[in-house]
């Protein structure tokens, strides 16, 4: 269920928008390139309507890149957009239908396409004029003037512009895809990485745990549970921000311990937890005394400051058909019993 409020909307858009752009710059880039050259070019042709059009258009595009450059995106869409309409609708009334110039306008499908920012009004101008081009153009082939230029060049122009208006629509599509990746990406990552320690979150810990048990294992999963001893004195004696920068080196430590498969995770507050998929308990034991003792070794090193750092430890086995809750709350009860016996050890919860 989709439970975002407009407040939230309006940031994805504004966020998905720059990203997009971000993503899109190389077409501007390249299509203001072709624009200088074909301003040369009809400029030596001698085609006054058409090196006029281009140096409009060479206009329309650094106009384009300073507004991406000031993130005036909606600005930005619309310049790209009218300019490749108008110039593709001039150009194929000047040069004819066979210039394939139409081509230039299904260039700006990806970008309606994916325009967050412009209202549903505006796209549906834009897609009729992207019609109107291509439809109308189409009917009136044998209505245009004749123009200046051989048939020959003619030829030349359809085969030149055809290849770069596929090659551009090609190049546009698969930055916007891109793009799309690039945008799931990051919303795994959040979803999936705590923002402080950069360690997976609950989340991964249970999808993992899923996945796991998709599949039958000869040998169990193991969870080692770690709470931070006395941390709220850390806080209290040093300052909640030398806190957060403890909680990062206790979170390096415990990474830095675990085998690639291992799922580290911060469970909450100063509380880690890492799941060992096919790992017996003796083995998530070991693994689990070389984090406490990492932990004492290295983890009171901080700036200038030095603390006495260390934790309780919990270590159990999810057995055949246990359900992931039962086997963490059999490691919390002897976490804490494991404080009450005096912290800084390593329990088994078995
Ligand atoms: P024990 O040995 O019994 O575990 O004692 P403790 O002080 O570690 O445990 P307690 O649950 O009393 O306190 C946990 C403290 O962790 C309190 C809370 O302010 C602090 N804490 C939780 N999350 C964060 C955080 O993100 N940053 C910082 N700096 N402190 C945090
Ligand atoms: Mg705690
Ligand atoms: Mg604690």
């Amino acid at each position: 269920m989709n439970s975002l409020t407009a407040d939230d909307r309006t940031q994805v858009t504004r966020e998905a928008t720059a990203e997009y752009w971000k993503h899109i710059i190389p077409i501007v880039q390249i299509a203001f390139a072709i624009h200088v050259l074909l301003l040369g070019l009809f400029l030596i042709v001698g085609l006054r309507v058409m090196w006029i059009t281009n140096a409009v258009s060479v206009l329309a595009y650094i106009a384009c890149l300073l507004a991406i450059k000031h993130r005036l995106y909606r600005c930005a869409g619309m310049l790209i957009s009218i300019e490749i309409i108008a110039h593709a609708a001039i150009a194929t009334w000047r040069l004819g239908w066979d210039s394939n110039f139409h081509l230039y306008v299904f260039c700006i499908v990806p970008i309606i396409a994916f325009g967050f920012h412009s209202s549903p009004v505006r796209r549906g101008c834009l897609s009729a004029a992207v019609l109107l081009v291509t439809v109308g153009g189409y009917l009136m082939r044998n209505k245009v003037p004749v123009t200046s230029i051989s048939e020959d060049a003619q030829d030349l122009f359809g085969a030149i512009n055809a290849l770069t208006a596929t090659a551009l629509l090609l190049h546009a599509t698969a930055l916007s895809v891109r793009f799309n990746l690039s945008m799931h990406m990051n919303l795994y990552h959040s979803a999936h990485r705590d923002s402080l320690t950069n360690l997976y979150t609950r989340r991964r810990v249970l999808q993992r745990f899923r996945q796991l048990g998709a599949s039958r294992r000869e040998v169990p999963t193991a969870l080692v549970l770690i709470d931070i001893d006395h941390f709220k004195q850390i806080n209290d004696h040093h300052g909640h921000d030398l806190g957060d920068v403890v909680l990062q080196q206790v979170a390096d430590i415990i990474a830095s311990c675990v085998r690639a498969t291992d799922i580290a995770a911060r469970w909450g507050g100063e509380e880690f937890l890492v799941l060992m998929p096919d790992t017996p308990l003796e083995d998530a034991r070991l693994i689990a005394e070389r984090i406490l003792t990492q932990l004492r070794e290295q983890g009171g090193a901080i700036r200038q400051v030095s603390l006495t750092l260390t934790a309780t430890l919990a270590v159990a086995t999810v057995e055949e058909g246990e359900a992931f809750r039962d086997a963490l709350n059999r490691a919390d009860q002897r976490l804490y019993e494991g404080k009450q016996e005096g912290r800084n050890r390593v329990m088994l919860a078995q």
